[in-house]
């Protein structure tokens, strides 16, 4: 899904929990909700050595080039569940994992849709498996 939808539906989500969380909380939410994409250019980054943010979207927009098992570590189970446990001294990262969950929704029914089911790995323990 495109950037400028996860800011959307970020914001929407955002606005609608202000009056159950705080707007403090709910900006929180709004931000991790978009900000988890940014391991696409830390993955970019890995991969080529190239730290032109321009190249990374045209590398990410580049239908031609076959993906497979790729792995973004803000989206394994491994990174929710650190989120998880640090929530126990602060609820700032219960608030960064709801965003993350909810922009998960939005990834699995965008992939679904594609028919992407292969492209992305979600464990970071899965991926080292797979690469021995
Ligand atoms: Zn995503």
């Amino acid at each position: 899904m495109l950037p400028k939808y996860h800011i959307l539906y970020g914001a929407i989500f955002g606005i609608v929990i202000i009056p159950f969380i705080g707007i403090l909380n709910s900006t929180i939410v709004f931000l991790a909700s978009f900000l988890i994409d940014s391991d696409h250019y830390l993955r970019y980054v890995c991969v080529t050595r190239d730290f032109s943010i321009i190249n990374s979207i045209r590398y990410f927009y580049d239908k031609s080039k076959k993906r497979l098992h790729e792995l973004y570590i803000f989206h394994t189970v491994e990174f929710w569940l650190l989120l998880l446990l640090l929530g126990v001294y602060s609820e700032i990262f219960i608030y960064i994992l709801l965003g993350i969950l909810y922009h998960m929704a939005f990834d699995f029914i965008d992939m679904f849709k594609k028919g992407y089911y292969n492209v992305r790995i979600y464990s970071v323990l899965l991926w080292m498996i797979l690469k021995i």
